[in-house]
């Protein structure tokens, strides 16, 4: 049997190792924590609707459901000369077929980050966030802020939603709370129109969601630092606050930019339709750490790495078995996301013929929290894919 090691235990690698096991191949899953983290449930930590424990899964159940091996340990390298990686406590690797890398990315730079929080940083931050929340409500009023950032070097490792998302939250627990009226809300990003890449209706949307929630909105310009006060800009100006929560842009992965892999300027790893690194046909990168081609409103998601993990195990299997035909993930790059509200959601989606946004009173709320049920079911084993998702 042969054997695939897969680098990486987020939403990309884990899939990727559920499908390579499905192959029959011999699959073992590396990664640096003994939990996935199922970010997009992650918005609701800072408000208290779900426990950083419910927003987890067990890598240990998720591997003994599906048969592959795990092993805890930190990547420290990769090379394509000496097919080869690196861990931490286990040293050097060459004891595999095929290597599947799915490491995630690392964060854009930004002076006084220490200032902020983030609930797209390492999982940890998001109780952080709760905890500064739950203070500043104690607290009986305040300002807060929320952006997110770009990296010009690579525009599609952008991450809005998550920032929309945790400002209607908010909101609502403010309302609920009957202190809405003591916050300040503000909404804040360098791009001039930012969300865009979601659809100009998308982007109108928001623009009346974010005025008829009060929010304001100090769009397209620089940032230059964070300090304990709240936000620098460019020419100066600043936005003060009590709580910055900030999503800085992905960027490449630290393991990557110091290794000899093919990759884009912002140190994402260069792949093919089929997800192969290029020059190296037993390799692949899937999800957040490949450098992703298609229309220029592509952007890193999760669903996009589930799509690229089983593209990449289908073209593992076609190499072993000669049968079936090579997938490009290009194809299937959309924008696809249920952004909640609070108590309700609007179901935004764009592919390469259509863009819309939908709202979805209450129904919304409910139909995100029933994926994230779903998403737990199925990484264990529990009820099957369902077709689209
Ligand atoms: C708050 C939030 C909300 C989101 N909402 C949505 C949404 O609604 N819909 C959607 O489609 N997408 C959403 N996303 C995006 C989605 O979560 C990501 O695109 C997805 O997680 C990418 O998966 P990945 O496996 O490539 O990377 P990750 O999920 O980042 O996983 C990388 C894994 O690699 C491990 N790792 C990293 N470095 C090492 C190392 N050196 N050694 C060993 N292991 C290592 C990490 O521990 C991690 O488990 C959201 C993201 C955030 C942060």
């Amino acid at each position: 049997m042969k054997k695939a090691v897969v680098l990486g235990g987020g939403i990309g690698g884990v899939e990727a190792a559920i499908d390579l096991r499905k192959k029959q191949l011999d699959v073992e899953l590396v990664s640096d924590r003994d939990y996935l983290f199922v970010y997009p449930l992650a918005i609701w930590i800072p408000t208290g609707e779900r426990s950083f424990e419910k927003t987890s899964i067990r890598l240990a159940d998720i591997a003994r459901a599906h048969g592959f091996t795990l092993t805890i340990d930190d990547v420290t390298g990769i090379s394509g000369a000496e097919k080869s990686f690196t861990l931490q406590e286990g040293g050097t690797r060459q004891d595999f077929d095929y290597l599947v890398v799915a490491i995630g990315a690392h964060k854009m730079p930004h002076k006084g980050k220490e200032n902020v929080l983030s609930i797209c940083g390492a999982p940890q931050e998001s109780v952080r966030v709760k905890e500064r929340l739950d203070e500043l409500v104690a607290k009986g009023g305040g300002t807060i802020a929320v952006g997110f950032g770009g990296n010009p070097k690579d525009p599609s490792a952008v991450r809005g939603g998550p920032a929309f998302e945790f400002l209607f939250n908010v909101h609502h627990l403010l309302r609920k709370r009957g202190v809405r009226r003591n916050y300040s809300l503000t909404f804040f990003a360098p791009m001039p129109s930012p969300g865009v890449r979601m659809g100009e209706k998308a982007v109108t949307m928001m623009d009346r969601m974010l005025e008829d929630t009060c929010v304001r909105t100090y769009t397209g310009k620089k940032i230059k630092l964070f300090d304990e006060g709240g936000v620098v800009f460019e020419d100066d100006s600043r936005l003060d606050a009590d709580l910055v929560m900030f999503i800085a842009a992905g960027n490449g992965h630290a393991v990557v930019k110091a290794s000899d892999l093919p990759q884009n300027e912002a140190g994402f790893i260069s792949i093919s339709p089929s997800c192969e690194v290029q020059g190296h046909p037993w390799m692949y990168a899937v999800g957040d750490v490949a450098a992703l081609e298609g229309p220029a409103w592509k952007a890193k998601q999760g669903h996009i790495a589930e799509v690229m993990a089983r593209i990449a195990a289908d073209d593992i299997a076609r190499k072993e078995t000669g049968v079936g035909q090579a997938e490009s993930y290009v194809d299937h790059i959309s924008i696809l996301c249920v952004m909640d509200m609070g108590n309700e959601a609007g179901f935004i989606y764009r592919d390469k013929t259509r863009a819309f946004f939908m709202p979805m009173p209450v129904v919304g709320h409910w139909v995100k929290r029933s994926w994230g049920q779903y998403f737990k079911l199925r990484k264990l084993g529990k009820v099957p894919r369902l077709p689209g998702m």
